[in-house]
This record gives structure tokens, C-alpha cells and sequence, in this order.
């Protein structure tokens, strides 16, 4: 096919489909196909790479120069970015055809992708079902095949939750692989961003052109880039796969803990072992991500003051008023609890008692993925507690949708690579489990996804 007929496919799939779905809130058709045609004038000229005219569709978290980005908040649905992140120039700069940018949580703040100001994605196993979040608009496009691959943020688990919940293949990186430049910042010392696709295998080729030392965001890592499709086939004979007792507790939905258990077996039946091991701090993980993460957002997200960019609100009264009242109006209600909760732990008197007391929980977890990478090559376990749930099923309780990342923030906190990858379906619902690399060691997880599926 020509990048023209595919991306004219995927573009009639998205009209066609979307409506229901809401995983878009941009469709960039016009663009898309212009890119398209430059890709097959330069496969004529003979400079394909592996990725021109590949369709593709961005997180609306990643700025795209002249189309919105909204990072899925009423704040910026008015603006459209002067410039494009280094993940949109460099996937830009391989061919590939962007066809939209996908809906998200309000800042990447949420695990079902119901915190949208452009309302829930559904899932498109079940549509009275969320598709997880908060890169839930692009896990639901890739899962309908409305696009072969989408971008995504993970700062606490947000590509690898939507893709257990709708059965397809995501990376979060090593934090430092991948630019954040032009990536809107929620927690800027944990977003990463990765790829999500039906495959392993193009996961990795999305990985190759996404990663790479960019000297405008200073924690990104000056190191080479890997092949990462070169070690896909390697056979797993003598990989030492971690089990750490806390992601597997007895309270784990039975039916995922099966689910994990048959592919931990298939693995083994490629000669990979498996080594029991403990990760004793993990536990405080959710707790220590929810004094970590609010308080960088609280800070990051001062700069939505309606002065420079993004909403204003009508007839401001004064200085102070147009502040207020463009914040007020400009955030949704999630959003405002992360402000506040973030500006309380770093407040005068209580930066001690939480903010401090959470940074020293994170080298504790760090610390105990350090003595379980002496033992093991990779760590493995469910990446959700729980299956796809009902749209609306948690939205009113924020502790229990924070629990849906339980076994997914400590890799965050430690800043190391993970990924989850599908391993079937219960009841007619996607099951992911999730492999943890150490640092760099994207090769290697993807290596273990590549040859499970
Ligand atoms: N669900 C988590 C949160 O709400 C993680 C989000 C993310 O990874 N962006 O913060």
C-alpha cells in the first residue's frame, strides 16, 4: 500500500468508529495526508526508513506546531502550540503520518481517562467500560485499529495500565531515554514518554526513533541509542525472571493472577527460571507517587495563570480576579486536588513531614529494585489489580482510582523501564503483564514481550 491508502484507511476508520469511541480530540486529515504523500515521494526517491507512512497519533500532551494541544483540559483548549516536541520531530523526521492527537486525563491526572474536559473514552471491548488512562485515548485508537500506533505518557503508570485494559503492547522507558521537551509537564522528575502498539515488535521501532539525547531537556540521558529490534528473537534460555512477593498479594483478582501465572509458565518453558524475590518498600509506593507527584504538578502547573496562554476568563474584575476565576474555570476538579494537595506537602512547616519523608520512601524503592536486579535479569507480575472497569465505577472515589496503579508506580519512582504486554483475555477482557527492566534495558523487555507473543 501507499502512505496515501493507508492513511486515507485509518482516517475513514477514525470518522467511521471514533464517534463512539471518543478516543480523538483532534482528527488532522488534511495534514496527515500531505505528510503521506510526502512518505511515498520519499520511498520513490528511495529514502524509506521503516517508519515513513506509517499512520500514526499523538497523546494531545505532546505539543504539534498549529494544531491544538489540549492536554485534555478546558486551560489550553484554545491553544494551539508554536512549536513541536522533540518526540513529534523525531517520529516526524523517521515518516511517519500523524493522523490526530488522542484524548487523555486532564493532565495525564487519572487512571480511566474519565478527567477529560472532552469526556470518557469508551473501551472497545466493552463499551460501558473504560479503557484505563491516562493515555487511554491512545490505548483504545490503537486496540480498534483506528491507527497501527500512538504515543503516550507514563508518569505513575499511564501507557502500560490502558494497554493491559485494552489488550495491546506499551513501554514506558528508563526516565531520561526519551526527550519531555514539548511534552506538557505533570510530574517532571517521572513522565516519560513511550510508545504503544499491537506488538512488541513495533514498539521497539517506534522506541528507535523516539529516543535520543536532546540538549533541551537537561535530564535527557547522552548515551547511544539502541537497536531495539535486534534482540527480539534471542532465545530467553537462562533469563532469570524476578517474582517479587508484593504484586502478587492474596487479595489479587484470582483470575489475573492466573493469568500471569500461564504466561510466567510459557516463559519457562523457553528456559527462562524463575527467582522469588522481595521488594519490601513497594508497598509505600502509591502513598510516596501521591506527595511526589502533586507537589511537582502544583508547581508545573503555575504557569496556567491566564496571562500568556491558554483560558481567560470573561470580564476579569482585577489582577487577582482573572487569576482566580481563569484557574477556577480553567481546571477540572481532579486537577484542583492535585494543586492543593501538592502546594499543602510543600508548604512552610509540612515540606519536612511529607515531602521530604516521600523523597526518602523513593530511595528506599529504588534501592530495593538495585538488590533485585543483582538476582534477576527481569521482574515480572500483573500490571493491574484489576480488569477494564465501568465507566463511572470509581469516579467518585479518588483513593480507590489511585490503587489502580498500584503495581505500576514504584517502576516511576525508580525511574526504570517497564512494559505491559497482553497475555489474553478473561471473561472477553484484555489481561496485560508487566515486565520491569533494569535501567536501559528496553532491548531486554521487549525481548521477553517479542518472544511470549
Ligand atoms: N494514574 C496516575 C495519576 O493519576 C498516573 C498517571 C500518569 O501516569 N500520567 O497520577
Amino acid at each position: 500500500y501507499s502512505a496515501r491508502e493507508l492513511a486515507e484507511h485509518f482516517i475513514k476508520r477514525i470518522q467511521s468508529l471514533d464517534p463512539e469511541l471518543n478516543s480523538f480530540i483532534s482528527i488532522t486529515a488534511e495534514q496527515a495526508l500531505a505528510q503521506a504523500d510526502a512518505a511515498d515521494a520519499a520511498r520513490a526517491r528511495g529514502e524509506a526508513g521503516p517508519l515513513t507512512g506509517l499512520p500514526i497519533a499523538h497523546k494531545d500532551i505532546f505539543c504539534t506546531r498549529g494544531v491544538r494541544t489540549s492536554c485534555g483540559s478546558r486551560m489550553l483548549d484554545n491553544f494551539n502550540a508554536p512549536y513541536d516536541a522533540t518526540v513529534v520531530e523525531k517520529l516526524q523526521a523517521g515518516g511517519a503520518v500523524v493522523l490526530g492527537k488522542t484524548n487523555m486525563d486532564e493532565f495525564a491526572m487519572g487512571s480511566s481517562n474519565e478527567t477529560s474536559y472532552y469526556g470518557p473514552v469508551k473501551n472497545p471491548w466493552d463499551l460501558t467500560r473504560v479503557p484505563g488512562g491516562s493515555s487511554g485515548g491512545s490505548a483504545a485508537a490503537v486496540a480498534a485499529r483506528l491507527v497501527p500506533a500512538a504515543t503516550g505518557t507514563d508518569t505513575g503508570g499511564s501507557i502500560r495500565q490502558p494497554a493491559a485494559l485494552t489488550g495491546i503492547t506499551g513501554l514506558k522507558p528508563t526516565y531520561g531515554r526519551v526527550s519531555r521537551w514539548g511534552m506538557i509537564a505533570f510530574a517532571s522528575s517521572l513522565d516519560q514518554a513511550g510508545p504503544m502498539a499491537t506488538s512488541a515488535a513495533d514498539c521497539a521501532l517506534l522506541l528507535s526513533a523516539m529516543a535520543g539525547h536532546d540538549p533541551r531537556d537537561s535530564t535527557c540521558v547522552d548515551r547511544p541509542v539502541d537497536d531495539y529490534s535486534a534482540d527480539l528473537d534471542k532465545p530467553l534460555t537462562g533469563l532469570r525472571i524476578g517474582l517479587p512477593k508484593e504484586f502478587f498479594p492474596t487479595t489479587l483478582d484470582g483470575r489475573i493472577a492466573d493469568s500471569t501465572h500461564a504466561a510466567l509458565r510459557e516463559l519457562e518453558k523457553q528456559g527462562a527460571t524463575l527467582v522469588e524475590i522481595s521488594l519490601p518498600s513497594v508497598d509505600l509506593s502509591v502513598p510516596a507517587y501521591y506527595v511526589i507527584a502533586p507537589a511537582e504538578a502544583s508547581s508545573n502547573l503555575s504557569r496556567f495563570d491566564g496571562v500568556r496562554y491558554g483560558y481567560r476568563c470573561n470580564d476579569p474584575q482585577d489582577l487577582e480576579d482573572m487569576f482566580k476565576r481563569s484557574r477556577s474555570e480553567g481546571f477540572g476538579a481532579e486537577v484542583k486536588r492535585r494543586i492543593l494537595v501538592g502546594t499543602y506537602a510543600l508548604s512552610h512547616g509540612y515540606y519536612d513531614a511529607y515531602y521530604l519523608k516521600a523523597q526518602k520512601v523513593r530511595r528506599l524503592i529504588s534501592d530495593d529494585f538495585a538488590r533485585a536486579f543483582e538476582q534477576v535479569d527481569v521482574i515480572m507480575g500483573p500490571t493491574s489489580p484489576e480488569l477494564a472497569f465501568g465507566l463511572g465505577a470509581k469516579s467518585d472515589d479518588p483513593v480507590t482510582m489511585y490503587m489502580a496503579d498500584v503495581f505500576t508506580i514504584a517502576v516511576n519512582l525508580a525511574g526504570l523501564p517497564a512494559l505491559s504486554m497482553p497475555a489474553g483475555l478473561i471473561d472477553g477482557l484484555p489481561v496485560g503483564v508487566q515486565v520491569i527492566g533494569n535501567y536501559f534495558r528496553e532491548g531486554q523487555i521487549l525481548n521477553v514481550a517479542h518472544r511470549f507473543q
